[in-house]
């Protein structure tokens, strides 16, 4: 997976999904940011206490319910739009539609994913929560597959 710093050329190009805040939404952006933006919902003093805000409620709220399948109705309504968004990236991360994620931060080409903590762009949260979502539907079809020639 790419991480690139959009430009012009960028927004046409289908491989590459811009995951930042847009003027019109919050989108796959941060909810969280330390300058005032329309889209954002909450503010904070640092970059880095929105980047740790967004991995806590992203990895350890949205995508680890999602996984235990905890019910919906126990997200507010605009939770349930992103976990919808974070499904359609992930699905097309694992089908190969999508090789970039373009932010405002820092290009990183070929980026694997980092330790908690050392994350420069929301982007690599994101990513990582999709790797999680990525695997956990590859055990949910394993077992499928093992359930099925069982019968
Ligand atoms: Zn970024």
């Amino acid at each position: 997976m790419n991480i690139l710093v959009m430009k012009d050329s960028f927004w046409d190009e289908p491989t590459i999904r811009y995951v930042g805040r847009t003027r019109t939404g919050l989108r796959l952006g941060n909810p969280w940011c330390e300058k005032y933006s329309r889209q954002a919902r909450y503010f904070v003093e640092t970059k880095q206490e929105a980047i740790d805000n967004y991995r806590e409620w992203l990895h350890k709220k949205i995508i680890k319910d999602y996984i235990l399948g905890v019910p919906t109705i126990a997200f507010d309504k605009w939770e349930v739009g992103y976990l919808t968004q974070v499904i359609v990236l992930a699905r097309d991360i694992q089908s190969n539609r999508v090789l970039s994620l373009g932010c405002w931060c820092v290009t990183t080409l070929n980026y694997e994913p980092v330790p908690d903590g050392q994350e420069k762009c929301h982007a690599e949260i994101l990513y990582k929560a999709c790797l999680q979502l990525i695997d956990h539907w590859k055990k949910q079809d394993l077992l499928a597959a093992r359930k099925n020639a069982n019968e």
